[in-house]
């Protein structure tokens, strides 16, 4: 809780909801469809108020993704944020990873696993449910492939709003357990997460619902603007200035266009010098609707089943495929996938080289990085940031029968001599 003699406030940038297809523009509020063309919607900004910040007033600001509420939609009151503690994560070299990959130029892993519930799903969700608040909702929901079930239940348990989260029944385990302990509704959908954000399309246009936000549906616009912090964060981590390229994991793929969003803004209000940067994306194997497009040259993105082991990115209808195509495509990058023994490779890459144990999507992450290596697409002379979404104790199943004790031996020096340890 802010007490009132901390309270400051920052002028709003947001001056519109923008279509991302035809570019009609609507007032802000709880909308997400355009009503010309059914478009998705973004926050518009007026580029005037965004130049007007600077360096040291984001500086001077929380140790959080607050910092960054005069590039954000909402939170310009400190007193109607919802402060979790979300944000400044480490942005960590990764020297012994890079030599292994042959790397010259620095590659740095940008580690979201250490949000508050352990993933980057915390980002978006302080963003949403503080617009929730601001925009009058009474009661917050999601569909979600997990993370984003851990953080909206979470969030909400911690400013005593009522909750009802909405899953596939047959997600991990860690991941139920982490929804359910904070007390909220949860339901479990015999369904893909498609099913499941079918539903909930469904449902939020429902009278009961009415006064329930949706995250990712009624208030996406706003949630998927928390995904911009990602981006000023490694920036200003860099020493403000933008590297030469990044590497995001993809679900639905908004994260990864938000990320090539917040460096834009960030070159157009003057806080970066500017200059040009490559987005590489990750899927893996098992629901590779992005990076099939992008391998046959198509803007197409078709839906499939999604199947595998790296549940989080389990989106197989992606919202924002197209954009994060276009956003690839236009910087010179590439968008690779990856098998689930190539994943469980990758988690344990990352793990033996920088003491960092990823879920399943950094693991996906890490694998493509390799593999966009290995296919000269990524050139190692760049500097290079990774996304790390997710901690490895959510998908502890997907490694699990790799990791076992070297050996197990009695107290004694025997022991060890017998173990061939001593
Ligand atoms: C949700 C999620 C992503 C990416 O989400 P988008 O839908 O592409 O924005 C990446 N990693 C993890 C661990 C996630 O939970
Ligand atoms: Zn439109």
């Amino acid at each position: 809780m802010t007490a009132i003699a901390d309270r400051h406030t920052v002028p709003s940038p947001a001056s519109a909801l923008v279509c991302r297809n035809c570019g009609a523009e609507y007032p802000l509020g709880p909308q997400h469809a355009c009503f010309e063309c059914f478009g998705p919607l973004e926050i518009g900004y007026d580029a005037d108020a965004l130049a007007r910040i600077t360096r040291e007033d984001i500086e001077a600001g929380p140790h959080s993704l607050w910092r960054y509420a005069g590039l954000l939609p909402v939170g310009h009151d400190s007193a109607t944020r919802v402060e979790s503690g979300t944000g400044m994560t480490p942005l960590i070299r990764a020297d012994r990873l890079a030599d292994e990959l042959g790397f010259t130029a620095p590659l740095w892993i940008k580690d979201d696993s250490a949000n508050p519930t352990h993933s980057f799903k915390d980002r978006v969700v302080s963003v949403a449910i503080t617009a929730a608040r601001e925009l009058g909702f009474s009661r917050i929901a999601c569909a979600s492939t997990g993370n984003l079930a851990n953080s909206v239940a979470a969030h909400a348990a911690r400013i005593g709003m009522p909750s009802i989260v909405f899953v596939p029944a047959d997600l991990e385990p860690a991941k139920i357990i982490q929804t359910a302990i904070y007390g909220g509704t949860l339901v479990g959908i015999e369904g893909s997460y498609d099913d499941v954000n079918r539903l909930c399309s469904q449902l939020s246009e429902e009278d009961e619902f009415e006064s329930t936000g949706f995250v990712n549906v009624n208030i996406r616009p706003y949630y998927a603007e928390g995904s911009k912090t990602l981006g000023y964060e490694v920036a200003e981590q860099l020493g403000w200035r933008v590297p030469g390229q990044y590497l995001a994991p993809m679900a639905s793929g908004s994260m990864l266009t938000k990320i090539n969003k917040a460096f834009k803004e960030l070159v157009g209000a003057g806080l970066v010098p500017s200059s040009s940067w490559k987005v590489y994306g990750a899927q893996s194997a098992g629901c590779s609707p992005i990076a099939t497009a992008f391998a046959a040259g198509s803007s197409d993105v078709v839906p499939v089943k999604p199947t595998g082991i790296a549940k989080s990115l389990n989106i197989g209808n992606p919202a924002d495929g197209p954009y994060a195509l276009d956003a690839v495509r236009a910087s010179g990058g590439a968008i690779a996938a990856v098998d689930d023994d190539e994943i469980r490779e990758g988690i344990r890459l990352l793990a033996r080289t920088t003491g960092m144990f990823a879920e399943t999507a950094g693991g996906v992450t890490v694998a493509v990085l390799r593999k966009l290596v290995e296919a000269g697409q990524l050139d190692t002379s760049v500097e290079t940031v990774l996304y790390n979404t997710g901690d490895g104790l959510k998908t502890i199943d997907a490694v699990s029968s790799g990791a076992h004790p070297t050996a197990v031996i009695p107290p004694t020096l025997k022991g060890m001599r017998d173990a061939g340890l001593l």
